[in-house]
């Protein structure tokens, strides 16, 4: 399927994301990278991976898929959210195109195979608004018994969060905040939208893992902890993983100071009384 309609004379609905930016002719649309050229939406990344390389699966973070396995990673430019403390921010805040080397999705699939990885993650950048490549690479990489893997923010359209089912075997999905305004106003996305998506992804038995970073003053109150914790454990499953990740000051939050391990511990504490049984802190290095 493609993943664009047209509404009016010039202009072109992107059904990639949550956005559904409406695109007049020659714009690209909220993420940078997705582009109305007259008849369509070109997606500029297609083929330019930013970022190649070959990770621990642990460092997705995965821990209950594939454990000990490498996986090949790939990121583009480009983002459908606006995070001030984005931690790849020089990849996700850019249209800066690396056009140096184009990788088709069969290029991507060989070198994933002779790198004797196990799957492909696109990571690094938010995947969703890239996913016509994804879509091709993924396919070629099913029949050649690799796994695929998104790490995502959760704010798919409904067009993609379907095509996924079948093709994209785990997810790594962040779960940034439980409050709506700030969602919209700080990250640029809709909180009810990644809940609904989350929920789909597990009753489709996707591999689903949750990671929430937690920063300093934004979302760090045991309020907003507490109500994750139970959404986590009552809407998606007690058994879900859930990692709790240590912000360090970076992109335009150099002020902000670095999670403490007492809130990590804490939060910890309160997903143990939610029900949660698999909760994993990180980015713990130098606190502990
Ligand atoms: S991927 Fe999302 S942000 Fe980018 S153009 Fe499409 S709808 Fe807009």
């Amino acid at each position: 399927m493609n993943f664009y309609e047209p509404t009016s004379n010039d202009k072109i609905k992107c059904l990639l994301c949550g956005h559904y930016c409406n695109i007049n002719e020659g714009q690209v649309g909220l993420c940078k990278v997705n582009k109305n050229v007259g008849d369509k939406i070109e997606c500029l990344v297609y083929g330019y991976p930013n970022a190649i390389n070959i990770d621990p699966i642990e460092k997705k973070p995965l821990y209950h898929f594939l454990p000990q396995t490498k996986t090949f990673s790939i990121g583009t430019v480009g983002c459908n959210f606006h995070c001030s403390f984005c931690q790849n921010w020089q990849l996700s805040q850019t249209d800066k195109i690396n056009k140096k080397q184009y990788y088709s999705p069969q290029n991507i699939v060989d070198l994933a195979l002779h790198y004797k990885c196990e799957s492909i993650s696109y990571t690094y950048n938010e995947p969703t608004i890239f996913f016509p490549y994804i879509k091709d690479i993924a396919n070629l990489a099913h029949h050649n018994g690799l796994k695929n893997i998104m790490v995502t923010n959760g704010f798919e359209s409904s067009e993609v969060r379907t095509s996924m089912v079948g093709l994209i075997d785990a997810l790594n999905v962040d779960l940034k905040s439980f409050d709506e305004k700030y969602y919209k106003k700080n990250l640029g996305g809709k909180l009810d939208v990644i809940l609904d998506n989350l929920k789909f992804f597990v009753k489709k038995g996707i591999h689903t893992e949750i990671t929430t970073l937690i920063v300093p003053t934004q979302n760090d109150s045991e309020k907003e902890l507490e109500e994750i914790a139970s959404f986590i454990a009552n809407e998606l499953g007690s058994d879900i993983v859930w990692h709790i990740s240590a912000f360090h000051p970076d992109y335009k939050e150099m002020d902000l100071p670095r999670t403490s391990i007492e809130i990590l511990k804490k939060a910890r504490e309160i997903g143990y009384r939610a029900g949660l049984k698999n909760i994993y802190l990180g980015n713990v290095g130098g606190l502990l």
